[in-house]
This record gives structure tokens, C-alpha cells and sequence, in this order.
């Protein structure tokens, strides 16, 4: 059996490629990393455990681009650019399959983004797994959560709902006839490999008043802007957008997919009025959802309209606390 060092140096010691703002990685007691003059830090952590966030038998490859990804997701969200990451791996056993798949998948999402493994921790335990990223943004940039307005146009990317469908199929609480082989294959590559959104919240840069990532679902991730911003929001839910596959089945079910569940990490941001004419030729990959509105005290802070506004249902107030926690 290899000894800890050797795991390290053969795994994760060189799987990623060398910035030049690292004056020291991997091997020290420390990185000593060098950040950029008028750009502020962005930090984020995840964990995902075993059995918890993912099913232990997984494939190690999309567990490794899963890990970083999420991530690589946050920093999206903040608009930011990915720099350095760190990994805290607890393992059961040292079995060189599974950290040979599992260091391909993280260091092939690493390569494509330029973000440079600096250092971590390797210990024994129930499997999980931490990965603290760094990344830059220029000061007075960051997309934050607490600065939409009243009046801003509410759009997420891409399509909603896909990885939630996939995993009630896994855990077999859910199926529909009407999705094939193929169509099963998409929704389950949505959920065990995410793609961060990363150029997209770059570009969002100095356009985007508030920005989040989808990762516990629509409805509690933009309750998390309303919340930080003290606003309210109405959504028209025929515009949430539905992958091909998802639009193969009962609207209302796809429907509630897209608003309640997660993992989907796709960007939910505000935009002002005047920068809404750029979203149309510039951000092709982005749909208009709804608007910011005044927050009507005591009462829910979400309101779902149809397109035409004449049938406006206030949302269950208990909604916006409705995503995965961890403790309920
Ligand atoms: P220390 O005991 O000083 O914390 P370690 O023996 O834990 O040092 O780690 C030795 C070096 O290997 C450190 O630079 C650390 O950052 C790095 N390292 C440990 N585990 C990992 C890992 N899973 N991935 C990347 N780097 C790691
Ligand atoms: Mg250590």
C-alpha cells in the first residue's frame, strides 16, 4: 500500500497546471500565492459526503469534476475568475482506482478553467471530500446577492429542473414513460457533471445588479437574493426554461422540478432596465424570468404570475424556505 506522501505526490502534486502567481504550491506548510493589485479575493468552500451528496459507488471521474464544480460554480456567482484551489480528502481506504479517476475527473475541469491545485489535506475516514476555491475579482465588481432593485428583469441560463428530475429517477421515486434511453443519459449528466458558469459571470460583470448559483433550486436561491435585497420578486413560470427532455413531460411536474430542485448550478441574476437590450444579443444562452418588485409586507416575497398577469397566485410564504437543508 503507498503511504500518504506518495499519494499525494502521485495524485494531486502535479495534475494541474502552473500559474505563474504561485511562488509556492503544494509541499510546504503553506502556498504563498500572489494576488493582483485592484482585485478583491473570493473565497468559497464545499463539502460533499458520501452517501449524502452523492451515492458512494459513483463514477470517481464525474465525483472529481462534481467536487470542483460546484465551486467553480460559486465563484461564477460572484463573478468572479478561478485561481487557486485547495482539496481536503477524508478516505476510507486508499484504493488507486478510484484516486486515479477521481484526480483525472477534478484535474481536467482544473486545466479548463486555469485553476491551480495548491495544497490540502489527506486523512482517513467516511469518504468526503472539501474543496476550498480562490478566485479574483476587480473591487466594486462582485455580483452580490444584496443589490437588486425594484424594477430589475429577473433571468437565469441555461434550463432548470434537469438534474432534480434525474435524481428522483435514481433514487426511483419518480420516472415518466414518455423520456427515452437518450433523454435519461442528458438529465443524468446534468446532475453528476455540472458545467460552472463561469464565462457567463465574468461577463456579467458591471451588467448584473445581483447574481446566485442554482444549487438548492430556484425558488430558495432567488429567495436568497429577495431576502438580501429586501424585495420582492414575480415570476412568470410559463418562461422558466425546460431542456428538451424536461418538455417531454407534464408541464406542471416540470414546472415544479425547475422551481424546487437543486443542483442544477446554473446563474439566477437581476439585470436594470437599461442593460436588458444587451441580455437579448449578447446573452443568447439566458431567459428573462420576471421582475424585482416591492416587498408586500406579510406576505410572500415570491409571486408567480401567468404571462398575461391576470391570474396572479401568491406563492405559500413557506417556499422560500423550501431547498435542501441539511438540518430540517
Ligand atoms: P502538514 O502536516 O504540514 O499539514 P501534510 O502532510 O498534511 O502537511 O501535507 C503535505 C503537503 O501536501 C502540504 O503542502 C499540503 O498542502 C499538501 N496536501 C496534503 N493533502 C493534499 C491533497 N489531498 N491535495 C493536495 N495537496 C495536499
Ligand atoms: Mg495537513
Amino acid at each position: 500500500m503507498i503511504s500518504e506522501f506518495s499519494l499525494i505526490q502521485h495524485y494531486f502534486e502535479q495534475i494541474t497546471t502552473k500559474r505563474d502567481d504561485v511562488l509556492l504550491g503544494i509541499g510546504d506548510d503553506c502556498a504563498l500565492l500572489d494576488c493582483p493589485t485592484d482585485h478583491l479575493l473570493a473565497v468559497s468552500i464545499d463539502t460533499l459526503v458520501a452517501d449524502i451528496h452523492f451515492f458512494a459507488d459513483v463514477d470517481p471521474q464525474t465525483l472529481g469534476h462534481k467536487s470542483l464544480a460546484v465551486g467553480l460554480s460559486d465563484l461564477a456567482a460572484m463573478g468572479a475568475t478561478p485561481a487557486w484551489f485547495t482539496l481536503a480528502l477524508t478516505l476510507p481506504n486508499i484504493d488507486e482506482d478510484w484516486l486515479q479517476g477521481f484526480s483525472q475527473g477534478l484535474a481536467k475541469l482544473a486545466q479548463h478553467y486555469n485553476i491551480q491545485l495548491v495544497g490540502g489535506d489527506t486523512t482517513r475516514g467516511p469518504l468526503s471530500i472539501s474543496i476550498q476555491v480562490h478566485g479574483h475579482v476587480p473591487t466594486h465588481l462582485a455580483l452580490q446577492r444584496s443589490h437588486a432593485n425594484i424594477g430589475d428583469i429577473i433571468y437565469v441560463s441555461g434550463t432548470l429542473g434537469d438534474a432534480g428530475a434525474a435524481l428522483q429517477m435514481q433514487l426511483k421515486q419518480w420516472h415518466d414513460d414518455r423520456l427515452n434511453d437518450e433523454d435519461t443519459q442528458y438529465l443524468q449528466q446534468r446532475l453528476e457533471c455540472p458545467t460552472p458558469q463561469l464565462e457567463l459571470g465574468e461577463k456579467l460583470r458591471g451588467i448584473a445588479s445581483a447574481a446566485i448559483d442554482i444549487s438548492d433550486g430556484l425558488a430558495a436561491d432567488l429567495g436568497h437574493i429577495l431576502n438580501k435585497s429586501n424585495v420582492g420578486a414575480r415570476l412568470d413560470l410559463n418562461q422558466l426554461p425546460l431542456s428538451p427532455a424536461l418538455a417531454k413531460i407534464d408541464l406542471q411536474t416540470a414546472q415544479q422540478f425547475a422551481l424546487y430542485s437543486g443542483d442544477d448550478y446554473e446563474l439566477c441574476f437581476t439585470v436594470p432596465p437599461q442593460h436588458c437590450a444587451q441580455m437579448q444579443t449578447d446573452f443568447k444562452q439566458c431567459t428573462r424570468i420576471g421582475e424585482i418588485v416591492k416587498k408586500i409586507k406579510g406576505s410572500a416575497s415570491l409571486i408567480f404570475g401567468t404571462k398575461s398577469q391576470t391570474e396572479i397566485k401568491l406563492a405559500d410564504p413557506l417556499i422560500l424556505g423550501s431547498g435542501y437543508d441539511h438540518f430540517k
